[in-house]
Order: structure tokens, then C-alpha cells, then sequence
């Protein structure tokens, strides 16, 4: 019998980020030992910085065959897209894991409820791709390399986003312009949890965008697909060696990145950022930039680092507030969101969300 396993969407996807280099120096599946020195010190048996673990879960019967043979071939909807060259065979302790990982154990939190969905046993090996089909169309660095090369762009800022952009993603935006060259918007829309906004909706949200106020400026726009892990810091770094593979000279880190819940705090991904860059050349300079708010006396969006008025005077950018809005179809205004990006997602009527 041919040493085989059926790849979810999530598995198909990080196979086409290997394969394409979006996750380098990674060309395979984690082994043991990078995995476990990712989980414990967040580098790469190399000594590189990574923060997230990479890795493939098989069922108990893929594992123990998959000891004995130098391949695993992939399988995804029936059809054979290519192999693994099997380097190690591993067993992980999901639960320990996720706390060193997302910090928590708690099975509330949508990161760690999907990894506790996934077998403890893993293959790690170089993914090799028989079926380039699959492959088309994806965001790849030789694609977003190539188009910062022709738009003549030295310095490219990366603005990573799940959601659809309002007044305060718009300020950092603007932010970096004024420093970098060029922006390259790349909304992530791989798997998120219920309840977040859907591919349509961010995507569409930012054509409005680029279409009336973005319109001849150095702005690039193209989507991420990989699942959001919530993982906060660990995500934010992960997301920043991302966009330095897909060519990024910056990348913005706000508050909470990637975060969700209460689970991580405002700038903690800030902290580890300044704690890793300490240690390592991380190859992209991150621009970690605090919360922007609307100051009723400055009569503009600020940031701590620009308005020191009293807090009574601040009205802050919400996105939960927004959200809540542009789910009963209403403008959440001005303040907060650009009334084209707004009407964008309310035209969508019942398709803004991800559902389960
Ligand atoms: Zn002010």
C-alpha cells in the first residue's frame, strides 16, 4: 500500500507556502528538533528566528508506516499533489505545546481549540509539489519581489490585516507612506474563526478604498492565505518573516497584534519584537506603532506619541464597535470608518462574516 495521507485545506495550503518559499528558510515540515526549539526558544535548529511551529499531523496508522518508507505521498480531494521526502516521525504533546505557543491552554481561545483538534503525530520532511496546478494563482515572493522591483520601490512597508480597514489602519498606513517607498496591504484570508469578517468583505472594503483615496499612490494590494492562529506576539513575528520573504524592507506592528480576546496584552507583541531584534537580525525593520484615536481637541486621528490631551477627550477606533454596526448595516461614521469602505461590506448583507 502506497504511504499516503488526505491534506486538509489548512495542510494544502502550507505545503504551497513551503513549496513557494513564503515560509523561508523552511522547505519542509518541521523535524523534531526544530519544533521543539521553536516551541521552547523560538529559533530554528540553525539559530534563526521562528516563532511558529510548522508541522504535519497524520493519523496513528500514516505515522507508524511512515517510519519505513522515504515517502509520503499527499493527497488532497482524491488527487495525488505531491510528497513529503520523510525526515522524522514525531509525536507532540499538544497540550504543554499550546501553552509555550498561544501562552494559554484555554480551549476558548480559537488557536488553541484548533490545534487540540489535530493528531499528536507528526511527519516533518521536505514538501515537494508534483501538481503545479494547485499552486496558481498563490502570493508568492518571486511575484511580490518582481513588482516592487518594477514599481522601482527600495522600501516596502508590509500592513498585515483580518479586517476591513478603518480610520486608524488608515493613519499607520499613511504612517509608513510617509517613510517607505511603497505599501503592500495583504489581508490574510486563510481559516479564521466564526464571527470575523469574511474574504469578501475585507477585500472588497479595501478596493473601495484604493479606488477613492488610495488612487495613484504607491499602495499594493494582494491577499495571505494561511490560517490566523491568534497566537498574538509569536503571530506577529511570524507574520513579519512572512512579508520579509515576500520582499518587505518594514512591517507595521500595532496594538495587539493577531491577538484576540483578552489573552494578550496591547504591545506585547512590541515587547517580544524589541526582545528578538535584541538577538537576531530578523531581516525587516518592524515598525511597532502605537494605538491611533480620534482626539475631539486635536480635531484629528493621533496616537500617544502625538496628543498628550486628557482621555476625555479621546474617542477610540474600535473595532468591535465597527463591526456591530456593519452587522445591522449601519455607517459606523466618519470618524471610524470611510462611508465607501462601510457601504462596501453592508452591500454584502449576509455574507460579511464567516459562519461555521
Ligand atoms: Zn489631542
Amino acid at each position: 500500500m502506497k504511504n499516503s495521507t488526505s491534506l486538509t485545506p489548512e495542510a494544502l495550503q502550507d505545503c504551497i507556502n513551503l513549496a513557494t518559499g513564503l515560509f523561508a528558510p523552511l522547505t519542509g515540515f518541521m523535524k523534531a528538533s526544530d519544533y521543539r526549539g521553536v516551541t521552547d526558544k523560538m529559533q530554528l535548529t540553525s539559530g534563526e528566528p521562528w516563532t511558529i511551529p510548522i508541522s504535519l499531523d497524520v493519523d496513528p496508522e500514516t505515522y507508524r508506516l511512515s517510519q519505513h518508507v522515504p515517502r509520503l505521498y499527499l493527497r488532497y480531494q482524491d488527487r495525488e499533489i505531491g510528497f513529503i521526502e520523510i525526515a522524522d516521525c514525531y509525536q507532540v504533546d499538544i497540550a504543554a505545546d499550546t501553552i509555550k505557543v498561544f501562552n494559554t491552554g484555554d480551549l476558548a481561545h480559537p488557536g488553541v481549540a484548533r490545534e487540540h483538534s489535530r493528531q499528536p503525530y507528526r511527519v516533518g520532511g521536505k514538501v515537494v509539489i508534483t501538481e503545479p496546478q494547485v499552486q496558481e494563482g498563490a502570493l508568492t515572493p518571486e511575484k511580490t519581489r518582481n513588482f516592487f522591483k518594477a514599481q522601482g520601490w527600495k522600501s516596502v512597508a508590509g500592513f498585515q490585516t483580518r479586517n476591513p480597514v478603518h480610520k486608524a489602519h488608515e493613519y499607520l498606513q499613511r504612517v509608513a507612506l510617509e517613510t517607505c517607498d511603497g505599501l503592500f496591504i495583504n489581508p490574510l484570508v486563510g481559516w479564521k474563526k466564526a464571527g470575523d469578517f469574511s474574504e469578501t468583505a475585507v477585500v472588497n472594503g479595501y478596493r473601495a478604498m484604493l479606488d477613492e483615496y488610495y488612487c495613484g499612490l504607491r499602495v499594493h494590494l494582494d491577499t495571505l492565505k494561511t490560517p490566523m492562529r491568534y497566537a498574538g506576539p509569536r503571530e506577529a513575528i511570524f507574520h513579519a518573516i512572512i512579508r520579509r520573504n515576500l520582499g518587505c524592507s518594514h512591517f507595521i506592528i500595532g496594538r495587539d497584534h493577531a491577538g484576540v480576546g483578552d489573552y494578550y496584552g496591547k504591545y506585547e507583541a512590541h515587547d517580544l519584537a524589541r526582545k528578538l531584534m535584541a538577538k537576531h537580525d530578523l531581516g525587516i525593520t518592524l515598525l511597532l506603532l502605537k494605538e491611533p484615536f480620534y482626539c475631539h481637541k486635536c480635531e484629528q486621528i493621533v496616537s500617544d506619541n502625538t496628543c498628550a490631551h486628557p482621555h476625555s477627550e479621546r474617542e477610540s477606533i474600535s473595532g468591535t464597535k465597527i463591526r456591530a454596526m456593519l452587522a445591522q448595516d449601519q455607517r459606523p461614521g466618519e470618524r471610524l470608518m470611510r462611508k465607501e469602505v462601510a457601504d462596501a461590506i453592508i452591500s454584502l448583507k449576509q455574507h460579511k462574516f464567516i459562519t461555521e
